[in-house]
């Protein structure tokens, strides 16, 4: 039923920049974990909640509240993006070509560069001193971004990597990828899969995420399947967005869909409006409506997950 069309995915063949190595993280898979962040997605969903990983070319944060009002950053600059008011610097993002020669000039770090070239062995030198708690706790790492699997050849190498020093592995993934290089580069390597479940409806997954469903719906489709011969786990996830992902047409076609594919449990995510901040130093426009700007409420989240139930699929709490 869900045909595949063609869709625009252009894979990356060299190494992605890395924003972030979180350690210590609790949230993203079971145990303690690391958390790698790769720059770079093909979706655009409008929620979404790390948008210095949209991108997959290194991007200027600009933290005005860390500005001392020096004036170093501006005699950098030649696309003149940068000028100092009220001891303030304002930052032009539509001039600013991310050159990125004002950086070193900002001692007070309000200038930073989104984005580093970090090698496999950069990361696991970052990985392994963490090793002892993944052990302690059936953690491992998590490996996120953004959509890493834009640099399958890179995430290949590093999984591989991973499994030599026997460390759990996670994946999450908006799930528009070609499967079948997946299957082939990366699905040996993973413990456990988080593929989102967004909006089944397909114009509207391309008014809010900016592409098609269709690949994702077939690649949900063809996880649940491999899923069953055990070899990893698949856990398919809505993130709950106020009047976009949250309606009871979007829920009930969600449900559907499962039934359809066999899937018999999902998990379902509050919508966190935090990002919105980091949206701001990014330069980034925010394209939502209010109510997806606010915290969830639980009285909703018990009704989705309801609705869930009543359908017969059980909400796994995360
Ligand atoms: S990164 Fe942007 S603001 Fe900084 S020097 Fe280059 S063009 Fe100017
Ligand atoms: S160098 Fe940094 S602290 Fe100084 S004016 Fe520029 S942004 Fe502000």
């Amino acid at each position: 039923m869900y045909k595949l069309n063609p869709c625009n995915i252009k894979m990356h063949e060299h190494q992605p920049l890395i924003i972030d190595i979180k350690g210590n993280s609790l949230d993203d898979g079971p145990g303690v974990r690391s958390v790698i962040f790769v720059k770079g997605c093909p979706l655009r969903c409008v929620w979404c909640q790390n948008p210095e990983s949209k991108h997959v070319k290194q991007e200027i944060f600009y933290d005005q509240s860390q500005c001392i009002g020096c004036g170093d950053c501006i005699t950098h600059c030649s696309e003149k993006a940068l000028t100092l008011v009220n001891g303030k610097i304002l930052f032009d993002h539509a001039k600013c070509t991310a050159c990125m020669a004002c950086v070193s000039s900002c001692e007070p770090k309000a200038i930073s560069a989104v984005g580093a070239n970090l090698s496999i062995d950069d990361i696991m030198a970052k990985i392994l001193p963490y090793q002892p708690f993944f052990d302690n706790t059936g953690g491992g790492v998590t490996i996120t971004g953004g959509e890493a699997t834009l640099f399958m050849p890179f995430i290949s190498s590093l999984l591989k990597t991973l499994k030599k020093h026997n460390i759990h592995t996670l994946l999450e993934t908006c799930g528009m990828f070609n499967f079948k290089r997946f299957e082939t580069l990366i699905l040996p390597y993973l413990d456990t899969v988080y593929v989102d479940m967004k909006i089944v409806d397909k114009e509207d997954h391309i008014n809010y995420c900016g592409q098609s469903n269709e690949r994702i719906l077939e690649n949900i489709q063809k996880l649940h399947q491999r899923s069953k011969k055990g070899s990893f786990t698949l856990l398919t996830r809505t993130p709950l967005i106020p009047n976009i992902t949250d309606t009871d047409k979007n829920i009930m076609q969600i449900c559907e869909f499962y039934q359809q594919v066999g899937i018999k449990k999902a998990a379902i995510l509050k919508n966190n409006p935090l990002w919105m901040d980091k949206a701001k130093h990014l330069g980034v426009k925010l394209d939502l409506p209010q109510q997806a700007r606010q915290f969830y409420r639980e009285e909703k989240f018990t009704h989705i997950q309801k609705l869930f139930n009543d359908k017969g699929i059980h909400i796994v709490s995360m």
